[in-house]
């Protein structure tokens, strides 16, 4: 139960756009992902790429079934409302960009918890109330 907990948290600091290992970094600086947490100093992306296999799971097939969905299952019969379901749902993807990248993180996150590697350097769990 413990760790679903984490990943839950995990997960949810990565919606917010938050550092998934303490909840207090920003992932982002504007539109530009940044290298480290701020606050424990977490890596982010370990190597450049890691995220890939997160991002093509949780983000790019998701989305392909939909449009393949709203364009065969709506486009067809009823082709304005097909359409303008097709134009909400890229306005969604384009607005929570941020958000679904921070989820990728805190996936690729929870993938180096769950199978630690010696030479992956985690900081150690913040502790108490910090300031
Ligand atoms: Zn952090």
């Amino acid at each position: 139960m413990a760790s679903g907990m984490k990943s839950v948290t995990a997960l949810r600091r990565g919606l917010r756009n938050r550092c998934p290992h303490c909840g207090e970094g920003r992932l982002f600086s504007g539109w530009s992902e940044l290298e480290r947490c701020s606050s424990c100093g977490l890596v982010f992306v370990r190597n450049p790429g890691d995220t890939w296999f997160f991002t093509i799971i949780g983000d790019r097939l998701p989305i392909g079934a939909i449009i393949v969905l709203i364009y065969f299952g709506v486009v067809r019969s009823r082709p304005v409302l097909g359409v303008t379901m097709l134009v909400v749902l890229v306005a969604l993807l384009f607005w929570t960009t941020p958000n679904r990248w921070g989820a990728g993180i805190a996936l690729h996150y929870l993938s180096r918890v769950y199978w630690p590697d010696p030479a992956d350097p985690i900081p150690p769990p913040p502790t108490g109330p910090r300031q």
